[in-house]
């Protein structure tokens, strides 16, 4: 968020102090159908990318493919055990994410790991998982880690809520560094928390260091969630509530992510961006709201034998302009 912000709004004096305060003018969710092309804010776009080969391979694939951000899983994301950084890869990382001028990169959270367990063991090791996470992010100098909320398998989510603020709340006391947490929104499906931005306030609001927390929001996730993105009303609507819950100034990524289910279908299936229930419609409107222009962008898209990484990147980048 360190690039000229160029949608200020100049008859909103209070908007111009800064960018970041610009983000909390409610007035300035209303008007970004009405810029002309030539003053569209640049975007940053990405994409989750592999870490094949070590882990500094990720930033040359991103400038590979033209990223101006990008996301990565720090190791494998299907288990649990993993390997401390090599101090190597981790210098050739660093240095090469600070020559390629790419900034923000994200670290992802493995999937196994789930907060909102009330089952000891879990809940320890994902607790472990999100400390370890946190750590080798600030090593990597990565500024962000996402993570999902997790599911609360039936106990409820009065109990979810309070295992994961609870989680967070040790994590973030076990690692002192300038990392930030962020908490991504999900489909909402059965026993899973953070499906609606309610959910995701509720949690913030029993994390201790709010100052080191922010959120993640997907797209796939907010549309099968029920949230309407594919439309300027229910875009606006959508981040208008963001701001009045939680405050847009926590926003720190979009996942970029067309849906295989309906609207409401409660379904966390990515699609192709274009493809899917979103659409080439929906997602030249939410890659023209200003305020989603101004945050970095990331595919989460499929890779299969008809479309790719590459593929999702140009067609973002076309109907972002
Ligand atoms: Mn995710
Ligand atoms: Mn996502
Ligand atoms: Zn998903």
């Amino acid at each position: 968020m360190g690039r000229p912000i160029l949608q200020i709004k100049f008859d909103e004096p209070h908007c111009i102090i800064a960018p970041a305060l610009s983000i909390g003018c409610d007035s300035s969710l209303s008007m970004s159908d009405s810029f002309p092309s030539s003053e569209l804010i640049p975007t940053k776009i990405g994409a989750h990318l592999s870490i094949a080969g070590s882990i500094d391979r990720a930033v040359d694939r991103a400038i590979e493919k033209n990223c101006e951000t990008f996301q990565i899983f720090t190791r494998n994301p299907r288990g649990w055990k993993f390997k401390a950084l090599d101090e190597e890869e981790t210098e050739h990382f660093v240095r090469k994410l600070q020559m390629s001028k790419i900034d923000p990169a994200f670290s992802h959270m493995p999937y196994l790991p789930n907060l909102a367990s009330h089952d000891k063991a879990i809940y320890r090791k994902s607790v472990e998982t999100l400390v370890a996470e946190l750590e080798r992010a600030g090593k990597l100098s990565i500024r962000f880690v996402v993570t999902h909320l997790g599911s609360h398998m039936g106990a409820g989510m009065e109990v979810g809520f309070k295992q994961i603020a609870d989680a967070c709340n040790k994590a973030l006391s076990a690692v002192q560094n300038d990392v930030q947490l962020l908490l991504e929104n999900t489909a909402g499906t059965k026993n899973s928390m953070g499906g609606t931005f309610e959910d995701i306030r509720r949690i913030i609001s029993g994390i201790d260091q709010r100052s080191r927390v922010g959120i993640c929001f997907d797209t796939c996730h907010g549309f099968a969630a029920g949230y309407d993105v594919r439309t300027p009303e229910g875009l606006k609507t959508t981040l208008g509530q963001i701001d009045a819950l939680i405050g847009l100034d926590r926003l720190k990524v979009v996942h970029l992510n067309d849906s295989k289910g309906k609207l409401g279908s409660h379904m966390d299936r990515h699609e192709h961006i274009g493809l899917g229930q979103i659409g080439n419609k929906g997602f030249r409107v939410i890659l023209h709201n200003e305020l989603i222009r101004e945050l970095p962008l990331i595919l989460e898209t499929p890779i299969d034998n008809s479309h790719n990484d590459e593929w999702n990147l140009r067609k973002v980048r076309q109907l972002s302009k």
